[in-house]
């Protein structure tokens, strides 16, 4: 790459052959090219490697991207040498003799573009090679593992912030696909960019419908969806082994061309499956969500789940598998007070520590605030994902046949001013202790059996505001603050419905979770 800088439009037609930039992708460029930092999420497959990968060529120096696939990294290095760029990586699958003769490259000024596995990037004789070579830039790549609530944690990504430090004037560009609220600001607080701009988009799967309906006689309804989507290749999830066998064989007794799938069948079995439902047409899998990995199918029409999923990004990617191609889909969700018991059991139970076990009820709550939410279901998932700025779909069941809703404004006040009035430094239990006018040790102690809202909502039961608070974080009124112990917070969006200014529509009594209560504890 000889003409430097270069322009990034030129970069992209003559180098990698593409006519347009998509999606948000020129801005972040641009704003790499530039010298600035940011964040960038975006969905698999929605283009990230071109958002480091343009800026390092129109910029002077190597660009030096970090990621912890070493797999990955060698493909990429090949499509990139394929191009006509003067690509490398630098990892453990290399001998003695081949690291070097990269390092030769890299002192000589010969790279184009350097990929590299964090704890080899962190020896102080990388970095001190660094010194001597003038830098296009960083790209930290699976941004996600450098923070603990992810599922990907790698402690070596928490020491990139040197980067900074010792390279206070070359850009980073931190990229991920897997980004809630707090996980996305878990990052930027770790790599120490704050202060730059996030660039978020792409989440939105316009052609799926989402569906999400109570679980009473889920078998019958099933049959129902089913018999109304003949022929169609679909997923249907339980989050059991024993459960995808019996509803396999359900399936098949009904006369559905079903498969199961599961670890725990023989290897054989599996890949015979899995090769069956990629290959036939009209195949449905039923499975647990240890089928998700090379599900390369763009017709699958239908993703149902029977139980529910664990979290909003869960579900998200698990309903992704639909439509790929383009055409409408259908995600259609199952959701039971038992599940949500079965939920919280497990995680009582499991031996994470108490920070872990917070973050993990807390995206509880917000898949059942999806679940409950009176609104748009494609606006609260992808609000999840902070998208925010969306109207409602017109492709999703609240959307297409509105749930009957009340006034909650006075709910939603009661709600906000009780967390007002008792400092914000509260989760729902106690919150709704309050409200509800229950004198446990917690409310006399911090004598909120006193403040004016005490009682306040004693004339409907805890599973009635348990249903408000979600309703009201999914509608982002509220926040559940994870630095403060999973305190509810107010925001910005909480004053104007506190001073009156702003209705709030909540859905009517009862939520499906709330209407058969089999003895389960909530
Ligand atoms: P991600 O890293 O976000 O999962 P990739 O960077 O691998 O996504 O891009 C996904 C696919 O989209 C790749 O095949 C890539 O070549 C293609 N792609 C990305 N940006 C563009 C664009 N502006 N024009 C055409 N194809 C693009
Ligand atoms: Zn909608």
């Amino acid at each position: 790459m000889s003409a430097r800088p270069a322009d990034p439009v030129h970069v992209l037609r003559e180098t990698f052959g593409f006519e347009a930039f998509r999606g948000r992708q020129a801005e972040i460029v641009a704003h790499v090219v530039g010298g600035g930092d940011c964040l960038v999420v975006m969905p698999t497959g929605g283009g990230k490697s071109l958002c480091y990968q343009v800026p390092a060529l129109c910029r002077p120096g190597v660009g030096i991207v970090v990621s912890p696939l070493i797999a990955l990294m060698q493909d990429q290095v090949e499509a990139l040498r394929q191009l006509g760029v003067r690509a490398a990586a630098l990892n453990s699958a290399l001998d003695a003799a081949e690291a070097r003769q990269v390092e030769r490259a890299l002192r000589a000024g010969e790279l184009d573009l350097l990929y590299v596995a964090p704890e080899r990037l962190l020896t102080e004789r990388f970095l001190d090679l660094l010194d001597e070579s003038p830098l296009a830039l960083f790209a930290i790549d699976e941004a996600h593992c450098v923070s603990q609530w992810g599922h990907d944690f790698r402690p070596e990504y928490l020491q990139l912030e040197v980067l900074h430090r010792r390279y206070p004037s070359v850009p980073r560009i931190a990229l991920t696909a897997t980004a809630d609220g707090p996980t996305r600001r878990d990052i930027a607080a770790r790599l120490g960019i704050e202060d730059a701009p996030l660039f978020l988009a792409g989440f939105d799967r316009p052609n799926i419908r989402y569906t999400v309906t109570p679980k009473l006689e889920p078998r019958a309804a099933l049959k129902r969806f089913l018999d109304s989507r003949k022929g169609e290749a679909g997923i249907i999830y339980c989050m059991s082994r024993a459960k995808v066998e019996t509803m396999a064989e359900w399936c098949q007794a009904q006369g559905y061309p079903a498969l199961p799938y599961h670890a725990g069948l023989d290897r054989a079995v599996r890949a015979k499956n899995h090769d069956r439902f990629l290959k036939e047409d009209g195949v449905i899998m039923v499975a647990t969500i240890a089928f998700g990995m090379g599900i390369d199918k763009p017709d699958v029409r239908f993703v149902v789940h029977l139980d529910l999923p664990k979290t909003i990004e869960a579900y998200y990617q698990e309903t992704g598998r639909a439509g790929r191609d383009g055409l409408p889909s259908e995600a259609l969700l199952f959701y039971g007070i038992e599940d949500v018991a079965r939920l919280r059991q497990l995680m009582a139970g499991s031996d994470a520590g108490e920070d872990h076990k917070r973050v993990e009820r807390s995206k509880l709550e917000a898949l059942l605030g999806f679940c409950e939410t009176a609104h748009c279901r494609r606006q609260v998932l992808l609000s999840y994902f902070g998208e925010t700025d969306t109207k409602p779909c017109g492709n999703c069941d609240t959307c297409l046949s509105p749930v009957k809703t009340r006034d909650g404004t006075e709910d939603a006040q009661k709600v906000l001013s009780c967390l007002y009035r008792t400092g914000q430094r509260y989760g729902a239990v106690h919150v709704i202790d309050v409200l509800t006018g229950h004198e446990t040790e917690k409310v006399k102690s911090q004598g909120h059996n006193e403040i004016k809202t005490f009682g306040a909502g004693k004339d409907k039961p805890a599973s009635h505001w348990r249903s408000v608070i979600r309703q009201l974080a999914a509608l982002g009124l509220l926040e559940v603050d994870l630095e403060r112990h999973g305190a509810l917070v107010l925001n910005g969006d909480s004053w104007p419905v506190l001073r009156g200014e702003r209705k709030v529509e909540l859905r009517d009594e009862p939520a499906p979770v709330a209407a058969p209560r089999r003895g389960t504890k909530r």
